[in-house]
């Protein structure tokens, strides 16, 4: 089954230049469907302990796609995965637009969960199934498919910047920006490797949070104790540990950390019936926190133990432990600090001691998160790409809970750059899960909004066009 021709993108209808390119992007689907499937089917799961010639492969891959679209193409290693890079020059005068995707992909989790093969892309109903579909080849493809929709003379320059480790954390782009970031200015970057709000309604990411992580130990006493002779009177390093986890939150369920960041995020209609369902919340458990769902979600900070050392349930002796020790994942605002935030839990951390126990927090890791400035004619142009793409409905802005490593890294090394996050999700697509899948009809609204915003960025000039 393919879309029906009522769910295929539509315009205004003023626009006369906007039709053309959407019947040509239209024309073009059933070829860029078929390079997508053929990507699709290199398993290039960029996790240590799979075959990682097949990410060399998608990387020869991809760079081909590249090649024929006319593109100057380079594969460029730093220490990590290959990168694939390749260069459109800019008409004279006219500014270069950097698209980024990644060709890597997750490990496709065990084979039973999977309705269809992992890696043979499947149809059912208006879906296109597989590992890696649409997380993110599908955003290689929609680069690839607006090249194609300039017939190789977009009004731009087009530099595609093709990611192969993304989902392992993208470790060696500090250094790839570093020795390529010359080839890689730009005056606007597409990064599309996020989601849309839902099937119809297409979204600009705005806002990523940033995180924390530190490990905190509790330390009571120099070795165990035997709990009938001392319990009563001597603390133990994992009771201790377990009251001082449990100041981390209020009675709300609102982070007690003071000093930290929040702020109201986007008014866009989500209940908590939408809460239950994406998360499969059980009926009984409340959503914890007070605002907005999207708010404690997107822009407010959390606070999550994500493990404990202790003795083991099976194990366990009539003991006082001497030291209990966790490891936290607090979500900071997408403006916050890091460091101050990471400050901030270690101070609350050491006010709370309980009963003068010791207390010791290291900071494991941080990523700072991300506020676009989502004004300015790059954004215009955006917005009124994708309202056009999708057939008159307006764009709207979200937020994503979740850090992406690329996005900071990217708007640190080009700061004077608008920064757009598209992405070809959906609320369906159940990226890095099993039956991972791509909507059709989405995607081609994906294609067309991104050959709509390279032929209307500010200062694009079309071949042959004079001063
Ligand atoms: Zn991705």
């Amino acid at each position: 089954m393919s879309p029906s021709d009522d769910d295929r993108p539509t315009t205004s209808g003023t626009d006369a230049r906007a039709a053309e390119l959407a019947a040509r992007v239209r024309d073009l689907m059933p070829g860029v469907r078929s390079d997508l499937e053929a990507l699709t089917r290199i398993p290039s799961v960029s996790l240590d302990s799979f075959d990682q010639r097949h990410v060399d492969d998608s990387a020869a891959a991809t760079a081909d796609l590249l090649r024929a679209e006319g593109l100057d193409v380079r594969v460029v290693r730093e220490g990590g995965r290959p990168a694939v890079i390749g260069h459109l020059p800019a008409p004279e005068g006219a500014p270069t637009v950097l698209l980024y995707a990644h060709h890597d992909v997750q490990p496709p989790g065990d084979d039973a969960d999977w309705d269809t093969p992992v890696f043979t892309p499947t149809q059912v109903g208006d879906r296109l199934y597989a590992r890696g579909v649409a997380d993110d080849k599908a955003g290689v493809m929609a680069h690839v498919a607006a090249l194609r929709a300039h017939a190789g003379r977009p009004p731009v320059g087009v530099t595609v910047f093709v990611e192969g480790e993304e989902e392992v954390g993208s470790d060696s782009l500090p250094q790839i920006l570093e020795a390529h970031g010359a080839e890689l200015e730009c005056d606007a970057i597409v990064l599309a490797d996020s989601h849309n709000w839902k099937i119809g309604v297409p979204a600009l990411t705005t806002t990523l949070r940033g995180m924390v992580r530190v490990v905190v130990e509790v330390r009571a006493l120099e070795h165990g104790l035997h709990s009938g002779l001392y319990g009563g009177v001597v603390p133990d390093g994992l009771t201790a540990l377990c009251r001082l986890l449990a100041t981390l939150h209020d009675e709300h369920g609102d982070v007690a950390v003071p000093g930290l960041r929040s702020s109201e995020a986007a008014d866009l209609d989500f209940s908590e019936e939408d809460l239950r369902a994406d998360a499969g919340l059980p009926a009984g458990v409340r959503p914890i926190g007070t605002g907005s769902l999207l708010s404690r979600m997107w822009t407010k900070p959390s606070m999550t133990v994500i493990g404990i050392d202790a003795p083991a349930v099976d194990a366990a002796a009539n003991l006082l432990t001497p030291v209990g020790r966790a490891k936290l994942s607090m979500r900071i605002h997408p403006e916050e600090d890091p460091a101050v935030a990471a400050d901030a839990l270690t101070r609350h951390l050491r006010e709370h001691a309980p009963w003068g126990c010791e207390v010791d927090v290291t900071v494991v890791d941080d990523g700072r998160g991300f506020a676009a400035d989502a004004q300015g004619p790059v954004y215009d142009a955006a917005r009124a790409a994708f309202r056009d793409a999708w057939g008159g409905v307006d764009p709207v802005d979200i937020g994503v809970g979740g850090s992406i490593p690329f996005v900071a890294a990217f708007a640190e090394r080009f700061p004077d750059a608008a920064i757009l996050v598209t992405g070809v999700e959906d609320p369906d697509t159940r990226a890095h899960a099993a039956n991972e899948s791509l909507h059709l009809g989405e995607f081609e609204r994906v294609c067309l909004a991104e050959a709509l915003l390279l032929d209307r960025l500010p200062g694009g000039r079309h071949h042959g066009e004079h001063e």
